[in-house]
This record gives structure tokens, sequence and C-alpha cells, in this order.
């Protein structure tokens, strides 16, 4: 069968050169005789490939050596607790803006550790808004400050990241990592699980500033103790070996398009595309913000929502998959990461016009 155009959120599309040169070096990884998924993590070939892996991701995001690059596992979820199970140490609190449900769980498993500030919200409006933030609201001495760049599932982004002075900007970037330039200096720890932007699930990237080190909160798990990692090189434990062998694929893939630059350009007019034929739909319209709105997850509906089963049908039937938005928000959703082509992206308006004219 034909490869769909794969819309989903998260596992989503990987690049298929990817998937070809994981296919060509599944059974013999460079003359070993064995697949990467058979390799001790200790060999020398896997050692050059977690190498190489982290100094790709570094290149590509421009990390400044001061910072440690850790391959985890346990998904962006874990690091709702290991954020502050390492970080909430001096003075036991932290601010955290509400801005989905990702947000929310984050905030959930921190107030187990510490006294949490949720300084804004938009729950409101079902979080189809990035709430404006008061600096003079933020807590001057918390530990950290903890915001989700971009909401994947109602589809919405920080344009600007908060000033937060001398505290630490902590950043949930799991489906906007790599799709822009982040100047990772601006914090002092960012997240990310791989299966958005990255590779596949299984691997989650931390990258923490070095003095955020060593002071996690003594009843601490050792794997859930970052400094433990950044000692052994991700080595703590077997690393999860074949998903950072992806994720270096991907890092490669991604240099060859011209890196983060390159593809944030693309993105953008991927999104511009499809945002502005929604926004002279007579049928379909978006449901963030306008200022707000994410150029990696784009959450739309049919006119009162009559039509989105419909559409959800169609759409499939002619390959454009996992359209269907998330299980609490209803409608649409178009999942446009890095390894979606701008082609694809026509493809799919070209569709939605289709349908339009047949229903109005
Ligand atoms: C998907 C996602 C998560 C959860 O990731 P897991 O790897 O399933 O734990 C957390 N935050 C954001 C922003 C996400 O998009």
């Amino acid at each position: 069968m034909e490869r769909v155009y794969n819309f989903s959120a998260g596992p989503c599309a990987l690049p298929e050169p990817v998937l070809l040169k994981a296919q060509k070096e599944l059974l013999n990884y460079n003359n070993t005789g064995m697949s990467v998924m058979e390799m001790s993590h200790r060999s020398k070939d896997y050692m050059a490939i977690i190498e190489s892996t982290e100094q790709l991701f570094r290149e590509l995001m421009q990390v400044p050596d001061n910072y440690k690059v850790l391959f985890l596992q346990g998904g962006a979820s874990s690091q709702f607790a290991m954020v502050p199970l390492n970080l909430m140490s001096r003075n036991k609190k932290a601010d955290y803006v509400n801005t989905g449900v990702w947000s929310d769980k984050a905030i959930k498993e921190a107030s187990r550790y510490g006294s949490v500030k949720v300084v804004a919200s938009s729950k409101d409006q079902t979080f189809n808004y990035i709430p404006k933030l008061d600096p003079a609201s933020f807590t001057p001495d918390a530990d950290y400050f903890h915001i989700t760049t971009n909401n994947t599932i109602y589809g919405t982004r920080f344009n600007e990241l908060p000033d937060t002075g001398s505290v630490t900007l902590v950043g949930d970037m799991s489906s906007d990592i790599l799709s822009k330039y982040y100047d990772v200096r601006k914090f002092g720890l960012i997240y990310a699980g791989a299966q958005k932007n990255m590779g596949a699930a299984g691997v989650c990237v931390v990258v923490v500033r070095e003095d955020l080190l060593g002071n996690a909160l003594e009843f601490t798990p050792s794997m859930m103790n970052y400094k433990n990692h950044a000692d052994n090189g991700s080595m703590f434990n077997t690393p999860p070996t074949y998903g950072i062998y992806i994720c270096k694929l991907v890092y490669e893939w991604l240099k060859e398009q011209g890196g983060v630059d390159a593809i944030a350009a693309i993105n953008i007019e991927k999104a511009r595309v499809l945002y502005e034929f929604i926004d002279n739909s007579s049928l379909f319209s978006g449901t963030a913000a306008t200022e707000d709105r994410s150029i990696m997850n784009v959450p739309f509906i049919t006119k009162d929502h009559a039509l989105d089963d419909q559409f959800l049908k169609d759409a499939a039937a002619s390959g454009f998959v996992n359209l269907k938005g998330h299980r609490t928000t209803g409608g649409m959703r178009a999942s446009i990461y890095n390894a979606t082509s701008l082609e694809t992206v026509q493809k799919l308006v070209d569709f939605m016009k289709q349908f339009e004219q047949a229903h109005v």
C-alpha cells in the first residue's frame, strides 16, 4: 500500500529518508553484522552513535558548552516529576503558566513536592489562547518558572518567552523543539519527548544548565536524578539505544535540510498556507486565538461541528489520516511537524477546498 498523508500529533510522521536509512541499516549496521538494536550500549559502535547524536543535536540547537544534553526514558511525562525533584530544592516554590492539558499535568505533579503558583491560565476558554503575563505576579524567589512552549492539543504557542529575571526558565518543548530557533541560554532546562519532532517514542531529550545539577531533593530516586545521568553520559543505565539512533538519523536529515532556520522558514510557510485557507473558508474555522497560533498543530472545525465526522471520514478515504482532534476538544487537528512537507500541506488544503465546494 501507498504511504498515507499522516497528520498525527505524536507519534507522528517521520521523514521518509530516515525510515529508508533505518531499513537499510537494520540487519547490519556499519559492517558490524548486527542491528543497532542488538548492540551493547557500551560497544565502540554504539558509543560513536550516541556521541554523534548528541553532537548533531548540540549543533542544530546551538547548545552552549555549559549545558548537558541527556537522552532519557519515561517520556516528557516523567519530566513533570523530575523537574521539581531536581530543581525545587532551595525555596520549594515554582511558578507555572497553565496553557493546556500538559501544563496542567506538570502543575499537578510539581505540587506534590513544593508550593506551586499558577501565575496565569487560559483554562477559562478551553486553552485556546496564551494568557497575558504580569511579571508583578511572578514569585521572586521561585526555584524555577515553567512554560509549555507549544500546546500540542490546542494549537497555541508562546510567541515571546516570559522575562523571568533571575528565576530559571524551564520549557516543555515536546512539540516544537527544532521547529524554529530558540535561544537555549534563555532557559535553565528544556525537555522534549522525541516522538513529535525528533524521532520515535521512547526517548526524552533534556537540556540542562550544569549549575542546576546536584541539588535534587533528598528522596529523589537515583533514576530521577539528572546528575546521575549527566555524570554517566546518559549511560547510568541502558539508554533507549535504538530510539537514540533514530534521533541521530532525524538530526542528520534536518542538517541536510539546512538546519533549524531553514526548516523554520518552511514551517512558517506551511502554517501560513493552511491558516490562510481556513481563515477565508466559509466552512472551516480555526479554534485558536489568531495571535497565539501554533505553527506545528493546527486545530480547526467545520461550521457548528456539523460536518466534522464526514470530513474525517472522507479525508481518511483519500489518504489524509489522523486528523481527528484530541479527545478533549473534538473537531480536527492537523499536526504539521518538521517531517511534513509543504507539498503535503498543499495537498491537504486542496482536499479541504474540494470538500468545502461539495458541501456549501
Ligand atoms: C506529547 C506531550 C507530552 C507527553 O509526552 P509523553 O512522552 O507521552 O510523556 C508532554 N508535553 C507536551 C507539550 C506534549 O506535546
